[in-house]
């Protein structure tokens, strides 16, 4: 059995969604060795920093909150399709030449997974893609971006998915993975009336 870390080190100068200093997480000490006795960290942090799981109450009002997922759609086989050769952008003519089951958590492994800065015009998946996902019944899907579309007016590829129930996973390290078959533990933690949280997501191979 081989474990694969496929999450993002979370700290103040990482990479955040286009660059924006507003998305940048906090760290502050409650309690330090020179206050306390203990050592005690608060951090503010927005839920989409790093590598997270969207849920659909990210783009719809009425759409199923964080808490409420569950847990077999994030703790799951799933299947990473590489897409390196992709320009731009994920559309239905990349999807169509991989084999995409029914119930499948579906990794996107893009040319983003080769960059360290992810903060700049990344390859996303365009309406098309997500509705051929949607169509191919897939429980979630995931890239290697901060975010799984961009620039895109009303969010087409979100709210596509989302409708399905479909789970989306952002920020993804992919860069050493291959294509293939692998069993994803994407939890998130427990956070109630949000819409998404990170998650330290590991890919296992020989499960
Ligand atoms: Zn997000």
């Amino acid at each position: 059995m081989k474990i694969y870390d496929i999450s993002m080190d979370i700290y103040h100068d990482m990479p955040v969604y286009k660059g924006k200093t507003e998305k940048r997480p906090l760290f502050s000490a409650d309690s330090d060795y020179r206050t306390g006795s203990v050592y005690e960290t608060r951090v503010e942090i927005n839920m989409h920093t790093g590598t997270h799981l969207d849920s659909p109450y990210h783009m719809l009002e009425d759409g199923e909150k964080l808490e409420s997922i569950s847990l077999d759609k994030v703790i799951t086989r799933c299947t990473v399709l590489d897409l390196t050769d992709a320009n731009d952008k994920i559309s239905k003519a990349d999807l169509e030449r991989k084999n995409i089951k029914e119930s499948d958590f579906i990794l996107l492994k893009t040319k983003n997974s080769h960059e360290d800065i992810l903060e700049g015009d990344f390859i996303y998946l365009d309406k098309s893609g997500a509705e051929y996902l949607r169509d191919k019944k897939i429980k979630g899907v995931g890239i290697d971006a901060l975010g799984i579309e961009r620039n895109q007016p009303d969010h087409p590829a979100h709210k596509i998915l989302f409708k399905e129930g479909i789970v989306v996973l952002e920020g993804l390290r992919l860069s050493g993975i291959e294509e293939g078959e692998y069993f994803l533990f994407a939890a998130p933690i427990k956070l109630k009336n949000v819409e998404a949280a990170p998650v330290r997501a590991v890919l296992v191979k020989g499960l």
